[in-house]
């Protein structure tokens, strides 16, 4: 039996072989916009999915395609599809569920731009979203009605300092016949693997740790190919012929590659949502070293945050990876590899401190992005959430006293050292 390679090993290998061409060892950046047919017969059968290839790099590109794999395999899923963010690959993965009068069940804490996402801009494709506390299983439950059509949730939710119970949110999901859908930007397949919890699809904004080095917007979906879609009629795009491709019907024709092939034949031709291969070049260098860097990204993060805490300039920390954190059993129970290196924590001095704190900090940068090598701070209550209410900023673990911190990979004791000369000054 061929050997099943690690995690250390797929996040090098997977989906990418020698170059057939040339030999290259590194995954080429094949910047083309098109592919030549061998012959009429050969781009009739392209066209009508009876064979798969090249065609045209707003559908599939060879260097984005080994990304796709790539990310599927460290997810366990069945096949992956990239795209241009993590909020076209949310879209993406919404559409072939989603119609008209269809609703989603998502959780009430999740990334801003994602509410933002689901709360307004959805309703002009006429899908809404209902947000309910994923604590209560029950609420879940009973917010599910005949036209809802996916359950949304991040798994180590942004900004941090909670952790969702994925094995317990699968099995309503399973309960109500329903595809869950897990945002794992935050965690990585590293820290989380949802598919092997129950998950249906997988959704990642790669602008984050998968690239690691904060240069590039990118996004992806994973199907674990396990869902009936023909089973409950509610997802006909899936099960029913296909209008725009004789009649096709993509479950019976495809099985569990169904979503990924609707993702690539439908989506990505008429969203138009596509990565480009530059930008998957920069996510497959960045991919290469996910394990090292995420053990290093929790090692800091726990150290840092236990810092914070012991401080008396510091109010409180929310880090699910802290023994005081009210989710730490569950953080240690479907987490074990750490809460991630997102969290939140409050000045005493309010607003004008952390001001203070943010514009007095050296080695942390002050912006709106997470997940880099980097050390990186943001005050969301005069920044990202600068139009939200007072009340609103407060449930979004946006207060005007909170800072929001990814702690990078530099050495920890730097990290600290910033902070305390910078809460020095923000203190003082
Ligand atoms: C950044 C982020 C997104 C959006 O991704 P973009 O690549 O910025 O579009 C979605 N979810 C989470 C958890 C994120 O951190």
């Amino acid at each position: 039996m061929a050997r099943t390679y690690g995690f250390d090993t797929l996040q090098i290998h997977a989906g990418a072989r020698p170059d057939p061409a040339t030999g290259a060892r590194q995954v080429p950046i094949y910047q083309t916009t098109a592919y030549v047919f061998r012959d009429a017969d050969h781009a009739a059968a392209l066209f009508n999915l009876q064979e798969v290839g090249y065609i045209y790099s707003r559908l599939t590109n060879p260097t984005v395609a080994a990304l796709g794999e790539r990310i599927a395999t460290l997810e366990g899923g069945a096949g992956g599809v990239c795209c241009s963010s993590g909020h076209a690959a949310q879209i993406m993965a919404l559409f072939p569920l989603m119609g008209p009068g269809r609703n989603i069940i998502a959780s009430t804490r999740l990334y801003g731009g994602t509410v933002t996402q689901f709360s307004q801009s959805i309703k002009r494709f006429g899908w809404s979203a209902k947000f309910v506390d994923f604590d209560d299983l029950a609420a879940l439950e009973a917010a599910v009605d005949d036209d809802t059509r996916a359950i949304f949730c991040e798994s180590i939710a942004n900004p941090g300092g909670y952790v969702t119970d994925l094995p317990a949110v699968a099995a309503v999901a399973d309960k109500v016949g329903l595809p869950l859908i897990v945002d794992n930007t935050s965690a990585t397949p590293f820290l989380c693997r949802p598919i092997e919890m129950g998950a249906t699809l997988v959704v990642h904004s790669t602008t984050k740790y998968l690239t690691g080095n904060g240069t590039v917007t990118g996004g992806a979906i994973v199907d674990s190919g396990k869902f009936d879609w023909s089973a409950s009629g509610k997802f006909p795009s899936l099960s029913e012929p296909e209008p725009a491709y004789h009649g096709l019907k993509f479950h019976e024709t495809f099985g569990p590659l169904a979503f990924t092939f609707h993702s690539i034949a439908i989506g990505l031709r008429d969203l138009g949502m596509t990565m480009n291969p530059q930008g998957a070049h920069y996510t497959l260098l960045g991919i290469e070293t996910l394990s090292l860097r995420m053990e290093r990204h929790v090692a800091n993060a726990k150290k840092v945050a236990a810092w914070l805490e012991a401080d008396p300039r510091v109010d409180f920390v929310t880090y699910a990876g802290l023994p005081s954190s009210p989710y730490a059993e569950r953080a240690a129970r479907v987490y074990p590899k750490g809460a991630g290196a997102l969290f939140t924590f409050a000045v005493k001095g309010g607003y004008e401190a952390c001001i203070k704190l943010v514009d007095s900090l050296e080695l942390f940068s002050h912006v709106a992005n997470l997940g880099d090598t980097r050390s990186l701070i943001i005050h969301s209550a005069s920044t990202t959430h600068r139009q939200l209410s007072p009340e609103q900023q407060k449930a979004a673990g946006a207060a005007p006293n909170m800072v929001r911190v990814s702690i990078g990979i530099e050495d920890a004791d730097d990290i600290i050292a910033d902070l305390d000369q910078a809460l020095a000054k923000a203190t003082a």
